[in-house]
């Protein structure tokens, strides 16, 4: 059985970002009920012994989509800090300057990726095995663990994830993201 992993802050440590009431609902509910359903569904079957990432990468239809939330959700939450290393440093600020110029020119390319997700999806800051930088859009669940490319950042742009704080307003909420991306725990995954 999974469950529900544990928030790294309180409900309301990314306000004005993200609003508590849009956790209590994300991460309350829609986190929760991706959670419950693959645990329904997974029941019975040989995937109730593999884990989370085992699922993803073997499964398909609603125990892919539901797994994949799953972990998405909790990639995404673990990227947020109420007090965030707001710019990155070493061998990931190098890799994004060699990638895209400049810092700003990043954040500028990872918006005009998130924005133009047509539909419900995410947008992933993601490293090949060389370490070189990429940022890829997906739909619905899809996310990197299915490529040979590993995830470094993530922004959930289901209209859940903003819709409370900012109606439709997708292009206001990537630009208020970066004020809570902790980018110490990106480094430390593009390190690892
Ligand atoms: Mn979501």
């Amino acid at each position: 059985m999974f469950t529900l992993p544990k928030l790294p802050y309180e409900f309301d440590a990314l306000e004005p970002n993200i609003s508590k009431k849009t956790i209590e609902f994300h991460y309350g509910k829609h986190h929760q009920a991706y959670v419950n359903k693959l645990n329904e569904l997974i029941k019975g079957t040989d995937f109730e012994n593999k884990t989370l990432e085992e699922i993803i990468r073997t499964s398909e239809g609603g125990i892919f989509n539901n797994a994949a939330q799953v972990w998405n959700h909790t990639f995404y939450w673990e990227g947020f800090s109420k007090t965030p290393v707001q710019k990155p440093g070493g061998k990931l600020a190098e890799a994004i300057d060699k990638k895209w110029g400049s810092f700003d020119k990043f954040k500028e390319e990872f918006n005009n990726k998130s924005i133009g997700v047509f539909g419900s999806g995410w947008t992933w800051l993601v490293k090949d095995n060389k370490g070189e930088l990429d940022i890829v859009g997906t739909s619905n669940a899809q996310n990197p663990l299915t490529t040979d490319k590993k995830a470094l950042l993530t922004s959930d742009v289901w209209e859940h994830a903003y819709y409370l704080d900012y109606q439709n307003l997708r292009a206001k909420y990537m630009e208020n993201f970066w004020n809570i991306v902790d980018w110490k725990k990106i480094e430390e995954r593009y390190n690892s």
